[in-house]
């Protein structure tokens, strides 16, 4: 249920709302809108009809939300969510660009992609020092040692960096270095570690899970958003479908469907998507055509020689060819904004 506020309600008039609801042992989620202010009820409705809020003072309307997930719902929250990382803003007009390698290799690795992507165009630093690989004799990341490498890339470059966190028990150690913390897609659905990662304010760039509905992928950011972290970005980074020539299947049907139903701001990982670099360019174009708030894409400067997804990794040259590329692209996009947002509506 969300409590709608009147244009103008007074601080106290909240505040009544808010104590009521607490007294009754719901929680109440406050969203501050540019006219409005809602308030996110999480509890048993009953117990929010016995409270016959729609009586009080400064409130408009009392109204169920109809989707599982609320905070994380348009109807919760109206306007696009903007999350801060540094300098850069994601989820507003401009799409932002994070790329780098799929695994920090060594400092020298990870400081000269940094100084390329950053040159050419790239707003975040990725890189993966706790790799999920799917064979255990794979080259499972260089942990901590990675991460400090990255935070030098950081300082290097001002580039702010994103780095995946595999567990629970890692997570005061990545606090430390990362500016985004990314939840994998395999880790989509690790409640616990969702949980952790929304009792801290970092921002958070939730994957969708291998094979997870898009409704799936919105319950896990609920359970962030539940938890008090509101920074969470969603990253649509393909699906497994029975289709053999590309890795997965880059569904670019999640860019406007969650953006319809969620503010959330959502970037698109056309990388992983598709799993080969051939493709990544186009997929890289379509993702901003669609309207994606941003894009996440693996880098490296010499791909066969990669210790992890060579594949689907771009060269720098592809990388400044798809950066150009795209910026063409944002800019026609905003020509036809009209039509590009309809979904909004
Ligand atoms: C990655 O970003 O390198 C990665 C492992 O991604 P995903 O969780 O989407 O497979
Ligand atoms: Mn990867």
């Amino acid at each position: 249920m969300i409590v709608v506020m009147r244009e103008g309600a007074r601080e106290e008039e909240i505040q009544t709302v808010v104590n009521l609801l607490e007294g009754k042992g719901l929680s109440a989620h406050i969203s501050q809108g540019v006219e409005k202010t809602v308030i996110g009820i999480i509890g048993p409705k009953e117990r929010v009809r016995e409270l016959s809020l729609e009586a009080l003072p400064g409130v408009e309307k009392v109204m169920p939300v109809s989707n599982p997930f609320k905070l994380a719902s348009r109807a919760f929250h109206p306007q696009d969510t903007m999350v801060q990382v540094g300098s850069c803003v994601v989820g507003g007009a401009d799409p932002v660009i994070i790329a780098g390698p799929c695994s920090v290799e060594s400092k020298d690795q990870i400081l000269e992609i940094a100084h390329a992507v950053r040159a050419a165009g790239a707003h975040m630093l990725r890189g993966g020092a706790f790799k999920p690989r799917t064979s255990p004799y794979s080259f499972q990341g260089l942990g901590e040692e990675g991460l400090k490498y990255l935070a030098l890339a950081r300082e290097a470059t001002g580039l702010p960096v994103v780095s995946e966190v595999m567990e629970t028990e890692a997570l005061p150690m990545m606090l430390e270095y990362v500016d985004i913390l990314q939840i994998g897609a395999r880790n989509m659905q690790n409640y616990p570690l969702l949980r952790a990662v929304g009792r801290t304010n970092k921002p958070v760039l939730l994957k969708r899970g291998l094979s997870a509905t898009m409704e799936e992928w919105l319950m896990s950011a609920e359970y962030i958003l539940a938890e008090g972290n509101p920074n969470v970005i969603l990253c649509e980074r393909g699906i497994r479908t029975f289709e053999k020539y590309t890795r997965n299947t880059l569904d670019l049907n999640a860019v406007p469907v969650v953006q319809h139903l969620s503010h959330l701001p959502v970037v698109v990982d056309p990388s992983h998507g598709v799993g080969n670099a051939r493709y990544v360019i186009p997929m890289a174009r379509a993702a901003v055509a669609a309207g994606a708030h941003g894009l996440i894409v693996e880098v490296h400067p010499n791909p066969p020689e990669a210790l992890s997804d060579g594949d689907q990794s771009l060269t720098l040259e592809a990388f400044e060819q798809m950066v150009r590329e795209v910026a063409r692209v944002a800019r026609a996009l905003n020509e036809v904004a009209d039509t590009a947002y309809a979904h909004k509506s």
